[in-house]
């Protein structure tokens, strides 16, 4: 019950309890909002972008190796957590995190970055239980795997055994009369990786992968952080449209404009197409991985995304009494809409996305959840600023909150409200929304 399930296994659950489910039908505003989310880009706007590439496998297959070895023979030695090399004049871009929890770390927070998984298995060694994890997480983002079979240059290698592994977790390589490429590879002589580039290219070519760079860009945070001399510095990706220097930028909490941009080489640049990672100076502060990026035509714009703080912070006096869940359900001027401020800290990424998935649902004509901010771990300092400034509750699940943290709450007349079980979390919210909390003493 504290987990999100996609309804084929709710189904299997409910089945095997004899109860009999069928699908809600959409309320009507979710599905407009929807579509205008998914709204189809005109044809003649786009244009082919270069594939994202995440490198997956077991640990000690080889995942760096590869990396730094494709890195090595094309760019200059530069770490910004992304690079991209070119194959016959096309550009493959890399992300230079490898292993699966960055990548599950930016998809959890509902970016879609990656367009093909190279899932690395050691030939001497063959399918461990990481490479299985990597396949199950490049399925579950519904990416395409190229295999790279590794070190091939040592005695014990065998690929036919990594390939009837391979077969044995439903993945059936194009020798065993399937789809997926596989390509023998060594990191350390060079051996395959023109051909495993090669191949890149050809999967790309096929996802016809298109993105119009006529527009205000956005994309995602890779990697984020804090240089003495230069300030708040963020490697990103571009997902859509072409992003300048002097764009002013939202990403996650941070806002900023965008001061000056370096591509993987080193060198300054003043735009950015999509596809394409770059460092970028200019943030005001440290934004996260897997914050989206969103160009914002001015400052008010940029508040109005980041959460509505349109007072300036410190500006409201200390309260002596906490503001207490149901008291912040504010009537918002359109319409007569409720609206509740979250900042929601949880033990894990895994029940922040939970919970925030459950809280979704919850939403309806005249009342809304905001969560402001989420994170994982204790609660802190900032976080009770943060909702003191935004007229928030803070809902810690399975955590606690830092002592000193817990000292400004009650100055400040912020309310922490503790969980331990989700549906009594979403319980309690719903019916705050809806005026009915029972008091609280
Ligand atoms: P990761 O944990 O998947 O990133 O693996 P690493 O790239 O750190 O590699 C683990 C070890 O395997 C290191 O000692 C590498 O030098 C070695 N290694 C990686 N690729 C090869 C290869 O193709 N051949 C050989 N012989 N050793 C390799």
């Amino acid at each position: 019950m504290n987990q999100v399930i996609d309804y084929q296994v709710a189904t299997l659950v409910t089945t095997a309890l004899g109860i009999r489910t069928s699908i809600a039908p959409e309320p009507a505003a979710a599905a407009s909002r929807t579509a205008t989310a998914s709204q189809e880009e005109a044809e003649e706007n786009l244009v082919s972008r270069p594939p994202v590439v995440v490198v997956l496998g077991h640990v000690d297959h080889g995942k760096t190796s590869l990396l730094d070895y494709i890195k090595s023979s094309r760019v200059a030695d530069r770490e910004i957590g992304a690079y991209q090399v070119e194959v016959d004049g096309n550009p493959i871009t890399f992300l230079d995190t490898p292993g699966h929890a960055a990548f599950t770390a930016i998809r959890a927070r509902g970016a879609r970055v990656t367009d093909i998984a190279v899932l690395v298995v050691a030939a001497d060694d063959g399918i461990m239980p990481q490479t299985l994890e990597a396949i199950n997480h490049a399925k579950a983002a519904e990416v395409p795997i190229v295999v790279a079979i590794n070190k091939m240059d040592l005695p014990g290698a065998d690929p036919e055994r990594v390939k009837r592994q391979l077969s044995e977790n439903e993945l059936l390589v194009e020798d065993w009369g399937g789809d997926i490429v596989s390509v023998n590879v060594s990191a350390r002589t060079g051996e395959g990786i023109n051909d495993l580039l090669e191949n890149l290219e050809l999967v790309a070519e096929i996802a016809e992968l298109k993105a119009n760079p006529d527009k205000q860009a956005s994309g995602v945070v890779i990697e984020a952080k804090l240089d003495r001399k230069r300030g708040p510095s963020a490697t990103i990706l571009v997902t859509d449209g072409t992003l300048s220097v002097g764009d002013l930028i939202v990403a996650g909490a941070v806002s900023g404009r965008v001061r000056a941009m370096v591509d993987d080489k080193g060198k300054a640049v003043f735009s950015v197409t999509p596809g394409t990672p770059a460092e970028i100076l200019g943030f005001g502060a440290l934004p996260e991985a897997g914050d989206q990026l969103t160009v914002v035509a001015n400052e008010r714009e940029a508040r109005t995304l980041i959460g509505g703080r349109d007072r300036a912070p410190g500006s409201r006096p200390l309260q002596s009494r906490a503001l207490s869940l149901d008291e912040v359900v504010k009537q918002v001027d359109i319409g007569d809409i409720k609206e509740m401020t979250l900042v929601l800290k949880a033990d894990v990424q895994g029940s922040l996305e939970a919970i925030r998935h459950s809280l979704g649902r919850l939403v309806d004509e005249d009342a809304k959840v905001r969560v402001l901010h989420t994170g994982v771990g204790a609660v802190t300092e900032s976080d009770v600023l943060l909702a003191s400034a935004s007229e928030a509750v803070i809902i810690s699940f399975s955590v606690g909150s830092e002592p000193s943290a817990e000292r400004l709450s009650d100055r400040m007349g912020v309310e922490i409200r503790n969980y331990e079980i989700i549906y009594q979390l979403i319980d309690d919210i719903e019916l705050a929304l809806h005026g009915m909390l029972e008091p609280t003493m």
